[in-house]
Order: C-alpha cells, then structure tokens, then sequence
C-alpha cells in the first residue's frame, strides 16, 4: 500500500491512480496527511479492505509532498554504516549518533534544491515513518510501530555541520529543502524483508552511492528501541537512519553539488526521488 500526500490531501496511490481518503471513506477520516498517523492501526484495516471498490484519478506527480509533512520529532542517524564511517574519518561508533534535522527543511520528493554554498552534500537514507506512539519500545515490538518507509536526503551543508569544537550537525543538515521525503509511504507488507533493502543515489545518471540497509550498524528495530528509551515516539515522527558510503565529502578531494546537478534517490520497494541544484534565492 502507497500512501502520499497531494497537494495536502491524504491520498491512496495504486496503478489506477489516486484515492481520495476523506472522499472514499465518507469523511470517517480527515484531508490531512499529517494527522493519519494517529488512527494509524485503524486506517489501515480500513485501507485494506477498500478493495479495487474505489474510483482512482489520474494525478500529477509533481504535486505529491511530504508524507509526514509535520512531524513532532525529526531523529536522524549519523555513521550507521561502515564505509561512511570510514569516509567520514571516524571510529565504528559503540552507540547510536543522533541529531535532528529542523522541521522547517522537510519538503516533497521532487523539489529544487538551493544551494547557500559549494558545500552541499548529498545522503540518501531510509526514512521510517512511526504509526503507533510508544515510550521504551522493545526491539522486537518495534516494526508494529513504524507505519511505513519512505525516502529521504539528509543534505549537509559539510562547513557548516563541521565547523566548532563539537560539530553542528543539526543547523548544517537543516536549510531549507534539505529534507526532501517521499514520493510516498510504502507500507511494511510490501517488503520481503524490511531489514534488507537496497538503496541507490545517482548524481546526473552516475550512481554515487549503492548500499543495503542490512548493513546498517544499528537497524531500525535497534534504533526504535534506542531513542525510545530516551524520547517518546508520536505518530508522524520519522527516522532518518543513515547514509551507505559515497557520499562527496568522502571523495579524494571532496566533491559536492553544483548547480544544475540532479540527485535521483532510489529505494527498491518504495521509488524515486529527484531534486534538481539551484542557486539559493
Ligand atoms: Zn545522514
């Protein structure tokens, strides 16, 4: 099951087209796709059992946004696979690396990217998205709160994020249009296995990044017992969970996005992000 935000409305996406929610179930849920999350459980049995009953839409795919288009808390995930640990200079770490990504950054799968500097980055990663709320999930609890997947760039302005005696990876990982998500949420049961996916980042058609997410230091289930331990997780909260190798800053020299670049993120199971490099307005 694929489910998208167009232009604001919660959405159904299948190979006929859309469904509108609010419409098809009668207003039993609301137009706005930030607040499913919190019925999750039950929109989903409803979504399930829609069938192919439902009228579909044609709709334009440059109007899809951010599948969580609010969420509470943004948990992302630094130096969670070896080769980027290893790019980035650093040691394997022993635990989670955690920062967050300002909520104003977060934005739809195929938007501009303004470039504010030579310096930009690009990381596609796994983004999970949470259904059910919890506090001190246990690891084998943790996919029954993860609503879905989609994809994410945790573009990183690499001066800005490095610069200080203890790094600023929040405020370098957060101007605006460097959280691009999407084109959707893919729900768990479309995986065969949700802790083996691959992904693939490719910089004007050369793949710059190839990885698999069985190759995580610490997997989602880990990472949702982890913060969970310390925060309480909401619906809509999402998880960036980190970067496989080949990332610019880990080229020799350095190699970062110029304007007129296009960053195409894939993941297997979910689809395509593309971003096009602007100047900064
Ligand atoms: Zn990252």
């Amino acid at each position: 099951m694929r489910v998208a935000n167009l232009k604001g409305r919660l959405v159904l996406l299948g190979d006929a087209g859309s469904i509108d929610v609010e419409r098809a179930s009668r207003g039993r849920f609301g137009p706005d796709p930030a607040t499913v999350y919190q019925v999750w459980d039950e929109f989903h049995s409803w979504a399930l059992g829609l069938g192919d009953a439902m009228d579909a839409e044609d709709y334009d795919p440059a109007m899809l946004e951010a599948p969580s288009p609010r969420p509470r808390q943004i948990f992302a995930v630094g130096l969670n696979y070896a080769p980027h640990v290893n790019e980035a200079g650093f040691v394997l770490p022993e635990w989670p690396v955690v920062f967050t990504k300002f909520s104003s950054c977060i934005c739809g799968p195929y938007g501009d990217l303004e470039l504010p500097s030579d310096n930009v980055d690009w990381e596609i990663e796994l983004v999970a998205v949470v259904g059910r709320p919890g506090y001190r999930i246990q690891r084998s609890q943790a996919w029954s709160h993860i609503a879905g997947l989609t994809i994410g760039q945790d573009f990183s302005e690499r001066v800005v994020q490095s610069r200080g005696t203890a790094p600023q990876f929040s405020i370098g990982k957060s101007f605006p249009g460097f959280g691009p998500t999407g084109p959707w949420l893919t729900t768990l049961d479309e995986f065969e296995d949700p802790d083996d996916i691959e992904l693939r980042c490719e910089i004007n058609g050369r793949t710059v990044q190839h990885g698999r997410t069985s190759d995580l230091i610490f997997s989602v289930p880990v990472l949702v017992e982890w913060l969970s331990d310390k925060c309480r997780l909401f619906p809509g909260d999402i998880i960036f969970t980190g970067t496989p190798g080949g990332t610019g800053a880990g080229l020799d020299p350095p190699s970062y996005l110029r304007v007129g670049d296009e960053v195409v993120s894939t993941i297997t199971g979910i689809g395509t992000m593309r971003n096009r490099c602007v100047p900064r307005r």
